[in-house]
């Protein structure tokens, strides 16, 4: 099994490659964690970091379940 077996992130849609996914910062309990790729959670920091309003779920590639 690759990674390019694994469902794109639901954030930007591309595939997640060789690197680990990891947990979005954006939350809406009670529903589980939203899991993106690494670049994502990169521009998720840089985004937070700068103060910008992050990038909501509803406007993802994918938007998740629950969210919409
Ligand atoms: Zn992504």
């Amino acid at each position: 099994m690759t990674f390019e077996s694994v469902v794109p992130c639901p954030r930007c849609g591309l595939p997640p490659g060789d690197t680990p996914p990891g947990v979005s910062r954006m939350t809406n309990e009670p529903l589980p964690p939203l899991w993106i790729c690494t670049d994502c959670c990169a521009d998720e920091a840089d985004t937070d970091t700068y103060g910008d309003p992050p990038w909501p779920p509803t406007e993802w590639a994918h938007p998740p379940l629950g969210w919409t």
